[in-house]
């Protein structure tokens, strides 16, 4: 139980266009006394790093809102096997096409290759004081063939080493255990939670 009678309130700009995303950050750091503010951003991702991305989005808005906290995230799947798939550019691999069809050309592609693969997200958040903090959250796998169930994107050619099934398998609650948005958000948790108490 965290008392809120003692911590500072922190308002946080986050640096994004989807409104899902306010929900899930809301919701995964609602005992902590946050109040969160969408601010629509459209940046060219010209990072070639989760990192570098996520500090482009963060910085972008910074400038706009120099004295509130900024928060921007960049997430992915990456096939090692296929290094120019996906990776940093996996929001805009084949936009044209739908995920059932993603998913078939990824398992056509990956015919007699290595299947492993991991998500991972990088959260930056800029202070006022113009402090730059990362909080990185990894999920280690290999893509299977589709198991449609739940969750969205590439999770059901996913499977998790960590939970032993696809991430489109698992429920809400198991999948912010074990995906990476959930470990980086995790961290993002801990370091506003010593923050608030300081
Ligand atoms: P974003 O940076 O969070 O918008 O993620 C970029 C892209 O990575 C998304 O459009 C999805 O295709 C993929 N992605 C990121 N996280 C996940 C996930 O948890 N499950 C499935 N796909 C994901």
């Amino acid at each position: 139980m965290v008392y809120n009678k003692v911590m500072k309130k922190i308002k946080i700009i986050l640096a994004s266009s989807n409104k899902g995303k306010v929900l899930e950050f809301s919701k995964a750091l609602k005992d902590l006394k946050i109040s969160f503010t969408l601010f629509d951003v459209e940046v060219e991702e010209t990072g070639d790093t989760f990192q570098k991305n996520a500090y482009l989005k963060a910085m972008s808005v910074h400038k706009l809102f120099p004295n509130d906290y900024v928060l921007a995230d960049d997430s992915g799947l990456t096939i090692p096997s296929l290094p120019d798939v996906l990776g940093v550019h996996s929001k805009r691999f084949k936009e044209e096409l739908s995920y059932f069809e993603k998913h078939k050309i990824i398992n056509e592609m990956l015919e007699n290759k290595d299947r492993n693969a991991y998500f991972t997200t990088v959260l930056c958040l800029i202070t006022p004081q113009n402090e730059v903090k990362y909080f990185k959250g990894v999920a280690k796998g290999y893509i299977i063939e589709p198991i449609y169930a739940n969750g969205f994107g590439y999770d059901p050619i996913f499977f998790s080493n960590e939970a032993q099934k696809a991430f489109s398998s698992l429920s809400l609650k198991e999948k912010n255990k074990y995906s990476h948005r959930g470990k980086a958000i995790q961290k993002l948790y801990n370091y506003l939670l010593e923050f608030q108490n300081a």
